[in-house]
């Protein structure tokens, strides 16, 4: 069978290395890839949004399935290319995706169905965005209502911080059209975890939980950034919270979409929050987290092919975990969320004893040297019977490379 894998960072590596355990898959072939997926699939040149190119690819190399990692495909609806042609894709339709693409979109769903999340509204003028912010006083937040790569979401802690959000995104158009609409929400306190499940219209079958680490530094000082690091499963998290968050989210959120005529395929990912009063919806995205696919799939036990084929026709896929626990530390360009420069030499990486190593952000240089491409550069993980001894394999393994200015990781990924 050949796989097409669209994206270029961890969570594509990620599935790339899941997809090689496979003894169904022959060839794997990822749109653009990186350096480090080199040795394990073929890399084509073909960017994440050049959907008709890769139409033609899938056709040409005779792709059986293709699965797509960033959302940038998924709102530009290269689901629904795909299966005009009735080329296989595992992924929502554009439709569908919206889920993710508008946050006023995915609030007004919750809202209609009792799916519980923060209190909200949606503004186009700063005016009244402003009279809410008085109203309602901070913390305050304030979201784009389109994809703005995480960076359109500023948690407010006075209402100075807030009104400036406003003029950012409706007055000088920061995120151009993707922050012309904003929702501006209750603020929520609680510890956040991240649920995915295989959804195919009403059917979920959920993963197990995840936590990752948005700041940059120890001990969640700094920027928010795409995530430095994540562990799964998360231990804080019940049972009955897992229940609360299948049978009150997940579940009627599917059924919500089926209901609106925007029936769901693909991986939904939940970002939810434990409040004091219950857990509450933060996001819906609409395809695998980055970083947590990195600590989720090596639990997973069964063929990622055989699950995507389940799910699709409709049929139980019945998961199985390991019995273990995954820690994923991030390795990130100096200056990374703000400022940074790509091009740096990667220390030399040894293979990883009882671990893993992915590839983000990198690329060979024209003397095939391996450098950084990007802000979030390589993850560390490992899968062992305790958090705190995957946690430990990690930074083991990360005291062995080279010390560099030009990078630096989080050191308390996995501590609970
Ligand atoms: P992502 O990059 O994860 O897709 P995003 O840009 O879609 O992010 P959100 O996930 O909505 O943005 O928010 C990013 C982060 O901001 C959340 O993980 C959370 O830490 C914080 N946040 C968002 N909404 C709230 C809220 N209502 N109360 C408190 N914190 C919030």
């Amino acid at each position: 069978m050949n796989v097409l894998v669209i994206g270029s960072g961890g969570r594509e590596h990620m599935l790339v290395k899941k997809l090689k355990q496979s003894e169904r898959v022959t060839n794997i072939f990822v749109a653009p890839g990186n350096a480090g997926m080199q040795s394990e699939a073929t890399c084509v040149k073909i960017e994440i949004d050049a959907i008709e190119e890769l139409v033609q690819f899938a056709k040409q190399a005779q792709i059986d399935w293709t699965i797509v990692g960033p959302e940038l495909p998924l709102s530009q609806g290269i689901v629904d290319w795909f299966r005009a042609e009735d080329l296989k894709i595992f992924g929502p339709t554009k439709r569908a995706a919206l889920i993710e693409s508008s946050k006023d979109f995915s609030k007004n769903l919750m809202k209609k169905y009792q799916v519980p999340t923060a209190e909200f509204e949606t503004f186009t003028d700063s005016v009244s965005a402003k009279a809410y912010i008085k109203e309602k006083g901070a913390p305050i937040v304030v979201k784009a209502d389109g994809l703005a790569e995480g960076k359109g979401v500023v948690v407010a802690m006075t209402e100075q911080e807030a009104y400036q959000a406003v003029d950012e995104m409706l007055e000088s158009n920061r995120f151009g059209d993707a922050g012309a609409q904003i929702v501006i929400e209750e603020f929520l306190l609680g510890k956040e975890f991240s649920l995915f499940a295989f959804v195919e219209g009403v059917a979920v079958y959920p993963m197990i939980p995840a936590r990752d680490y948005k700041r940059a530094f120890d001990g969640d000082q700094g920027p928010n950034t795409g995530g430095m690091g994540a562990f799964a499963p998360v231990p804080d998290v019940s049972e009955a919270d897992l229940k609360f968050a299948v049978d009150s989210v997940l579940k009627p959120v599917a059924k919500a979409m089926v209901e609106e005529g925007r029936a769901y395929t693909g991986v939904l990912y939940a970002g939810l929050i434990q409040t004091k009063d219950g857990i509450k919806v933060i996001e819906f995205n609409a395809r695998f987290g980055d970083p947590e696919t990195q600590v989720v799939l090596p639990l997973l036990e069964n063929d990622l092919i055989d699950v995507i084929e389940a799910v699709a026709m409709g049929v139980d896929p019945e998961l199985r975990w390991r019995d273990a626990y995954a820690v994923g530390t991030v390795v990130a360009s100096s200056g990374y969320p703000q400022t940074y420069r790509n091009g740096l030499f990667v220390p030399e990486l040894r293979e990883i004893e009882d671990g893993y190593l992915i590839h983000a952000g990198t690329t060979l240089n024209s003397h095939s040297q391996l450098v950084s491409n990007g802000g979030r550069v390589l993850l560390v993980g490992s899968v062992q019977k305790s958090l705190m001894e995957a946690n430990e394999k990690v930074y083991q393994y990360l005291k062995t490379i080279e010390k560099t200015e030009n990078f630096f990781y989080r050191t308390d990924i996995g501590v609970v």
